[in-house]
């Protein structure tokens, strides 16, 4: 069994992915069978994990003043949402078109916060009237825009001030949004100089402070350094009498792809609101932004397989689901785990490079894996429930997969596979 299969068979609450009489299934669906019901490529999630890891957060932030806020470039299907907006979740946006999803699913603007480097005038005009809970504000330049767009509305913006807090890369290699170099935030040293010129301006209203400082993060000390250089600036934004009412210490908690072993949800909250507790800072509101550990080990995607390409140097395993489907190997190299659907005892596993349709040489979806499977087979890739569907796109003139969210008993067709026709919709030929 892989690591995957025995992290979530071994955690109460995990993903219901497991695998019986041969058959994997997820909370008790095989997905041989959905696949063929629902054709492949196919996203499938399972709506028990999702509430599990959210409930996991919102258990070890219960009795204080607090919000979730769901990082939705994660996974933005509509279902995703509502599922997280029954639950009593916030959402963390990064553009108009993810507030109007939010809007769309049910959920509520005044637990939204907007985050996002290039924030236009047209997007803060629409966040200012849906209501949002607040602007999470990546420079002065944009500090001096949300005032002027907030004037003209007769409004005040809530505001709080994404810090860069700059964690020592060679402590914490991984980082990589939280250092001087990204492009992200203000820098700390300048942060203090911000905060004075946002109490000043009429159109703001300083609520906050937030820090965001890399994704997949797989330990604990990078989020207590972070946290201990924000309470500084607290401390110094407050002792100039501008007050902070919640801190916002981001997302990017790992989830299992391989064997990393990221910390419990409730234990990276634990320690950050004891470290908040020490340094004196325990009656305030605490934001978190959590996108990955939310949605990704609660969705497989189901492929089918092609053809089968035996080699002198690599053996191909083509299958229908191509890097426009899941583009995170293509992009990142990252390795997801590959499992075929129904067990076979009746062929040998052979080392097999899983690739897609796609006409590139990065369209690959596993390399070297031993995988014991015939054409029409169907395999799935684990952990794909984050940054897999929300990032895929039309290449190739591939239409997106359906995806299907299981809930105990019932299974929910949550998008329709996309139909070729589609994909021309706005397009124009030029006039003969
Ligand atoms: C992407 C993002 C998150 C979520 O990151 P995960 O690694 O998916 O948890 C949170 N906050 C901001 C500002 C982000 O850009």
């Amino acid at each position: 069994m892989s690591p995957v299969l025995a992290r979530a068979a071994a955690l109460p609450g995990a993903p219901q992915l497991a695998r019986v009489r041969g058959e994997l299934q997820l909370e008790g669906h095989a997905l041989a069978e959905l696949a063929r019901r629902h054709g492949t490529p196919l996203y499938v999630y399972s709506r028990g994990a999702m509430r599990a890891a959210l409930a996991a957060y919102q258990r070890a932030l219960a009795g204080r003043p607090h919000l979730v806020c769901y990082a939705m470039k994660a996974n933005s299907s509509l279902a995703v949402l509502q599922t997280f907006a029954e639950a009593g979740s916030g959402f963390d946006i990064v553009s108009a078109g993810e507030l109007a999803r939010v809007l769309a699913a049910g959920g509520r603007a005044d637990r939204t916060v907007f985050s996002g480097v290039g924030k236009r005038r047209d997007e803060m005009a629409l966040a200012l009237e849906a209501g949002v809970r607040c602007f999470n504000v990546e420079s002065v330049g944009e500090l001096r825009l949300l005032d002027e767009v907030a004037r003209a509305h007769g409004v005040r913006a809530p505001t709080s001030l994404r810090v860069n807090p700059d964690v020592d890369a060679g402590t914490h290699p991984y980082i990589s949004t939280g250092l001087k170099s990204n492009k992200f935030g203000v820098a700390h040293g300048e942060a203090l100089a911000a905060y004075r010129l946002a109490a000043t301006l009429p159109g703001l209203r300083v609520e906050g402070i937030d820090c965001h400082i890399g994704s997949q993060i797989t330990q604990i000390e990078p989020y207590l350094d972070a946290l201990d250089r924000l309470l500084d600036l607290v401390e110094s934004v407050e002792g100039e009498g501008i007050e902070l009412h919640h801190i916002d210490v981001g997302g990017g908690l790992g989830i299992t792809y391989a064997d990393e072993s990221p910390p419990a949800a409730d234990e990276l909250v634990g320690r950050l609101l004891a470290r908040m507790d020490a340094r004196g800072h325990g009656g305030r509101e605490v934001l978190l932004e959590p996108g990955r550990s939310l949605v990704g080990n609660a969705g497989v995607l189901v492929t089918e397989v092609l053809y089968l390409k035996p080699g002198e140097v690599a053996n191909f395993c083509v299958v229908d689901a191509a890097m426009n489907d899941l583009t995170r190997p293509a992009l990142y190299d990252a390795y997801m785990g590959i499992e075929p659907c129904t067990a076979r005892v009746d062929v040998e596993p052979v080392r097999w490079d899983v690739v897609g349709p796609v006409c590139e040489s990065g369209d690959w979806l596993g390399r070297q894996r031993d995988l014991a499977v015939q054409v029409g087979d169907h395999l799935a890739v684990l952990s794909a429930g984050a940054y897999g569907m929300a990032m895929a796109s039309n290449y190739n003139t591939r239409p997106r997969a359906a995806e299907v969210m299981v809930d105990g008993e019932a299974v929910h067709l949550i998008r329709e596979r996309e139909q070729v026709q589609d994909l021309f919709v706005g397009e124009r030929l030029i006039p003969r």
